[in-house]
Formats: structure tokens, sequence, C-alpha cells
């Protein structure tokens, strides 16, 4: 079975198994096909040793409709007959005797780590930054995102994606016209080509291709329809960055960087965690 339906029976031994059968199978109501349970201490404990979400509601335990579906599947519980559990067997032994769906262990081992020191990472502001979005360094120290508007079009470097559903290009994670992620394409610097990521050279000119090339960015035009599908004004006082660092140079979307403004957000660009306790 698809580990997404099943619990974490690894967690239980074949006594609790056995135990929570009977009460599975006494109270399955047969016309409504799911399970009613009155909400025992015991029993209740058992189920959350081994994950399985429940509702109490009235002092009686509710399950979800794949639960109900799942269980009377795997417990066999439209067959009357009872057949006997020995509770000093493995509990997959058990459930693979009961079930015909072969019921393997979803968590055979559980890892834990240390966390480290949250309050210690200090707010590192990049410099009042909001969105990284390149705007290229003609907007000025201030990096205000209404000098890149003023400008209408702004000269950066950036990714070329394509949309694989589409054939839509653009320079965003998310095509703007159908929202299928987009894959990479390289460029070639040279003739402007572009070509699968998988490839290496130009076939054109032979020159080595590159995941970023200078675009001329209409800025104006993708903010005012970025505000009007958000239906909000351009924040004041609203900063971006000159140029992108990150080696495919994908800009963030703007949407965030609006978002983080109206809410006096700032990108932050580290975080500090001592692990003083964390070895492998
Ligand atoms: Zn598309
Ligand atoms: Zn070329």
């Amino acid at each position: 079975m698809h580990p997404k339906y099943l619990d974490f029976w690894g967690n239980i031994d074949g006594k609790e198994l056995k135990i929570l059968r009977g009460v599975l199978k006494e109270n399955f109501i047969e016309s409504e096909k799911r399970i009613v349970l009155k909400n025992d201490k015991g029993i209740k404990k058992i189920l959350e040793k081994a994950f399985i979400c429940h509702k109490v509601e009235d002092s009686k335990i509710y399950f979800d409709e794949n639960t109900n579906y799942v269980f009377r599947i795997i417990f066999d519980l439209d067959n009357k007959k009872f057949d006997e559990i020995n509770e000093n067997d493995d509990v997959f032994m058990i459930l693979n005797k009961i079930s015909n769906i072969q019921i393997r262990n979803k968590a055979p081992y559980f890892m834990g780590t240390r966390m480290g020191r949250p309050e210690k990472s200090e707010r590192k502001s990049m410099k009042g930054v909001h969105t990284l979005f390149p705007l290229s360094d003609k907007v000025g120290s201030t990096r205000l995102v209404e000098k890149g508007i003023e400008f209408g079009k702004v000269k950066i470097d950036v990714c070329r994606k394509k949309c694989p559903r589409c054939g839509n290009k653009t320079i965003f994670n998310i095509c703007s016209k159908c929202g299928t992620h987009t894959e990479f394409q390289k460029i070639c610097n040279n003739c402007k080509k572009l070509f699968p990521k998988f490839e290496e050279q130009c076939s054109q000119c032979g020159k080595l291709l590159d995941f970023s090339s200078e675009a001329s960015f209409n800025i104006k035009a993708h903010i005012s329809s970025v505000l009007k599908s958000l239906k909000m004004p351009l924040p004041k006082k609203f900063k971006g960055i000159f140029g992108l660092t990150n080696q495919f140079k994908v800009p963030e979307p703007i949407e965030k960087g609006i978002l983080r403004a109206k809410n006096g957000l700032l990108v932050y660009n580290s975080c500090i965690y001592e692990e003083p306790g964390l070895s492998f």
C-alpha cells in the first residue's frame, strides 16, 4: 500500500494491534461502512502511538473517510469471521496475514537533530531591501523600484526560461500565461539564441552557452500588471537590488517584495545558528 495511506504501524506491538483490531471489528457500522469508537483511554493511547489521525467528539472517536476505508480493507472488517492473532508476532506479519494488501513499515527509523539557537540569529537586513528583483545600477544608490518604473525598461542580467506547456518565454519560475513551472534555457550571448538546458555550445557560432544574458526588461508594464492583480498601490520607498548574484540569475517574483514592503519586512541576508551539540 502507498505510504500516504499507511499509519505508523511500526510504533505499536502485536498485542496493541490485536486490541485495536478487536475494537475496530466490534464498532464497525456495516450499513454506514464506518467506525465509531468509544473514547477509551487505552485505545486512544494506541491511536496516538501509531500517529493515527482521529477526532474526539461527545466521548466518541471518529476517523476521516480515507481512514475508514483503509481500515475496512486492511483489517478486513467486512468479514465477520475473527481469525486468531498471535500477539507475539511482528505487527507486519499480523497485518499481512489479515490483509491481502502488502503493508510495509512506513518509518522504520526516526532521526532527530538539534535546532541550534534561533534567538542568537541576528536580524541583518540588506540595507532596507524589500525585493530581490534586479533594477540595474542606473536607479542609483536609493535602489528605489519607482526609479526603475520611471525609466520604463531596465537593462538587467537575468536567466531565460521556457514554459514546457505553452512555450511562453519568461524570466520567472512560474509561467504567467498558464501557471506551469518553467524550465531553464541556455543562451548564446553572441547570437542571442536559446538552447535546451543540456546543450553546451552554440550550434551557430560555437560559443559556450550561458544561463543568463542581459535583457531589456519592461519593469513598468510588469509592475503595473502585478499591482493590478494584487489590487494594491505601489508601496512607498519600495527597494530592490542592483543585480542578481545567484548562479542562475533567477529574479524573485516581485509580488513577494510588494507584500514585504506593505508589511514593513525586509530581505535578510543571513541567519546565524550555533550547533554546539551536532556531530555526524
Ligand atoms: Zn505556460
Ligand atoms: Zn552563437
